[in-house]
């Protein structure tokens, strides 16, 4: 059997299994109800996983407190923690190809897609490890009530973390909380997205064998509610970073509210991506085009708003439709550049956008594409030209592979549009005037901003939203200050 051929057979396997929970290093059965693994490219059901409840969130809290109590991995020296996130991203390596076959599986996404988010995440690891034992305070000399103080600050892990992640791109999403999370010292419970829970799953048998101590790392999956919103609610859970919808996000910050656990929010976006007249169209209207087709438009930081100028609009939607067509839609285990929709329920969420903002008065550039897979959630890339900005696929994340373009005069009037939006996620502007670009990229409303490319993520760089996209930031230099307190401490030098 090829490697490929074992591959898929072994991800099939292995969703095939029935999971329960992973709790203090070890499987815990589901003990009542259970949520179907599909398989999003053929619409079938592949597997099962465990639907948590109350009692199960208060298990796995527990698991995390005991070990962070017990000192078991908070108590290790920054060196020795750095040492066995090296050894997760070995791990994760030697698994690469079985888990990035898994993660196309369970959500649909490119074979290729998959393997980038495997190396990333052995990259990442390997990014945090670095970080582990470089977790410094600073010192003071203090004169204060007429004596001499030596003043110094120590930063320590925060405590017991919950993590909620979303299904477009699980694997990373994880990776971006759990690396920098271990980094700090910190022990944690996983809630995973009950679409896509498996390599999350796979992660938690992967950082056993690298040697992370018992209750450090808790998995638990199921619905939203009550797994998401008991962690949220948890008087146990200390810190929470959540990436997910704008609409959870809310409330995340409600259920908290009752211990004042600190927050990290990742959300929702509406991205512009604005193209000057100047641009260089040949390389601008693939960019475009895979700007927002990319992973079927299922990226937080998708280029959903073309702001477009008047000159170049009819050029530019019929050649960013005219690549979508070209774009090969299939499943996981081919060769493809698209997969389909990670549910029955987003496809009938984009269907329902599209048809909605037809109806307002947005035309589908080319008409409708057609020769779209059958049987599993496939949506083909659509671009709406005579999109007004207060229609609602120019306001509402859709979460699809479905372009709402805006036609501008002046350069003001662009900035203004890609202003005009509840979230701040990202945004860019292509352009060959190199300080309008700058100047232009200084006026976006966003937290991720790009010149002549779009929603480039990287562990190296602060990645988070303005306005509703979210609270502070994950990934970059200050990636582990979410997971760390800072304490003052004041000594007496003169008795
Ligand atoms: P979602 O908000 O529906 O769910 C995200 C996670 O929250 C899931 O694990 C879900 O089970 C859980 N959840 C649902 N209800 C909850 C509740 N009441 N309390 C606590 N947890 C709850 O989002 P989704 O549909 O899985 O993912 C798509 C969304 O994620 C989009 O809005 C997208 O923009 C956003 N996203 C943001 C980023 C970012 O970095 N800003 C990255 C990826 C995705």
């Amino acid at each position: 059997m090829s490697t490929h051929e074992g591959s898929v057979a072994w991800a099939r396997e292995y969703a095939g299994r029935g999971h329960g929970h992973w709790i203090d290093a070890a499987w815990v059965p589901a003990t009542g109800a259970t949520l179907d693994v599909v398989d999003p490219g053929r619409g079938e059901v592949i597997g099962a996983i465990a639907a948590g409840d109350a009692a199960v969130v208060d298990r796995a809290v527990a698991s995390a407190r005991a070990s962070f109590e017990a000192g078991s991995w908070a108590g290790l020296s920054g060196t020795a923690r750095s040492t066995v996130l090296l050894g997760i991203a070995d791990e994760i390596a030697a698994d690469a190809e079985n888990l990035a076959h898994l993660e196309a599986l369970d959500n649909g996404m490119p074979l290729a897609s998959a393997r980038g988010h495997v190396a990333n995440a052995v990259q990442a690891f390997r990014y945090y490890a670095g970080m582990a034992d470089k977790i410094f305070g600073h010192t003071s000399q203090i004169q204060a009530r007429g004596h001499q103080f030596l003043g110094y600050s120590l930063k320590e892990p925060i405590g017991v973390a919950a993590l909620v992640v979303p299904w477009n791109a699980p694997l990373r999403q994880t990776v971006y909380k759990v690396a920098p999370a271990l980094a700090a010292g910190c022990s944690m419970v996983l809630k995973p997205a009950e679409e896509t829970s498996l390599s999350g799953l796979r992660l938690a048998e992967l950082l056993h064998r690298a040697g992370v101590p018992s209750g450090v790392f808790n998995v638990i999956t199921g619905e939203g509610v009550p797994v998401g919103s008991g962690l949220a609610e948890h008087p146990g859970v200390d810190k929470l970073s959540f990436t997910g919808s704008t609409e959870v996000g809310r409330s995340i910050v409600a259920a908290s509210a009752g211990n004042l656990k600190k927050l990290t929010l990742e959300l929702g976006g509406k991205s512009p991506l604005i193209l000057c007249a100047d641009a260089d169209l040949d390389r601008a209207a693939p960019t475009v085009a895979m700007s927002i087709f990319g992973n079927s438009g299922q990226v937080c930081s998708a280029a959903s708003r073309l702001i477009v100028h008047r000159s170049i609009h009819d050029e530019v939607v019929e050649r960013v439709s005219a690549f979508g067509r070209t774009l090969r839609l299939g499943y996981h285990d081919q060769e493809v550049d698209l997969g389909p929709l990670v549910s029955a329920k987003q496809l009938s969420r984009v269907s329902s956008y599209v048809d909605g903002g037809v109806a307002a008065g947005a035309e589908i550039v080319g008409g409708r594409p057609e020769g779209v897979p059958g049987d599993g959630y496939f949506y083909a890339p659509t671009v709406l030209a005579g999109v007004e900005p207060t229609m609602a696929v120019a306001r509402e994340e859709i979460f699809g592979p479905v372009l709402a373009a805006l036609a501008f005069d002046e350069v003001d009037e662009a900035v203004a549009l890609a202003n005009d939006t509840a979230f701040g996620l990202a945004g860019s502007v292509f352009t060959r005037d190199v300080g309008r670009a700058h100047a232009m990229a200084a006026r976006i409303r966003a937290g991720r901003v790009g010149i002549n490319v779009h929603g480039i993520t990287d562990f190296t760089m602060p990645g988070g939203g303005y306005k509703e996209s979210g609270w502070g930031r994950e990934n970059g230099p200050a990636a582990l200050d979410p997971y760390l307190e800072t304490k003052a401490v004041f000594t007496a030098l003169d008795g």
